[in-house]
């Protein structure tokens, strides 16, 4: 799952970024709004993280203007801001979920994991297709309850794709979703990584669907 963080303290960015790889997300993070608006129209995410007080153009008002245009994407409002006004503000705004700062990181990632549930229509956070049992919290992935060994692009792979049980992703798309800005991709690496998995998975967990991309079986 690809996040885009924008915030503007450094110090709160950092440890934010930290927190979120370490618990197995792709973040691209930027420090203003517009380069928000920017990322988000030309990259594909799962779900913002944005800080109210931005530089050049305030957490509100993008996304204002992000809803404004249809854009549906998951966003989770931060702020330092305590007044009952401003919480209702974004959530009238659009925001999918408000976390005032400071906040505990742990909180946050449980918070950006249930958005991401929501999306999907799921009540469980174990991501469950067949024999096959995916584990965001825990990264564990295991078919018919013994633990498969993977990579972390394999994971992150494998878990966009259980996302969106039955919808074909092309490789493009896959690539966007599991590689942040300034990661090495070669060429083939989806192909790779794809075949790896599902080696390991056994061939029928995943399909190949002909000059389209993949998806899971159902
Ligand atoms: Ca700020």
């Amino acid at each position: 799952m690809r996040l885009l963080l924008v915030e503007d303290d450094p110090m709160i960015g950092r440890a934010v970024r930290h927190g979120l790889l370490q618990a197995g997300f792709v973040v691209d993070w930027v420090t203003d709004g517009q380069f928000g608006q920017a990322a988000i129209s030309n990259e594909v995410y799962d779900g913002v993280i944005l800080d109210i007080g931005l530089p050049r153009l305030d957490g509100l008002t993008l996304l204002q203007q992000l809803r404004s245009a249809q854009n549906p994407i998951p966003v989770l409002i931060t702020s330092a801001r305590d007044a009952v006004r401003d919480r209702i503000e974004g959530l009238n705004a659009g925001a999918d979920d408000y976390l005032l700062k400071p906040f505990d990181l742990d909180e946050l990632i449980a918070r950006v994991r249930a958005l991401m549930r929501r999306q999907s229509m799921s009540t469980s956070n174990l991501m469950t297709v067949g024999a096959l049992t995916l584990d965001p919290s825990r990264r564990v992935v295991t078919k018919n309850g013994e633990e498969v060994a993977l990579t972390a692009k394999e994971f992150a792979i494998l878990e966009v794709l259980l996302h969106r049980p039955g919808t074909v992703l092309s490789r493009e798309r896959l690539e966007e979703s599991v590689y942040g800005w300034g990661e090495e991709v070669g060429s083939n690496a989806i192909e790779v990584h794809l075949h790896n998995l599902r080696r390991k998975l056994g061939t029928d967990v995943i399909r190949n669907v002909r000059g389209v991309g993949y998806k899971i079986a159902e």
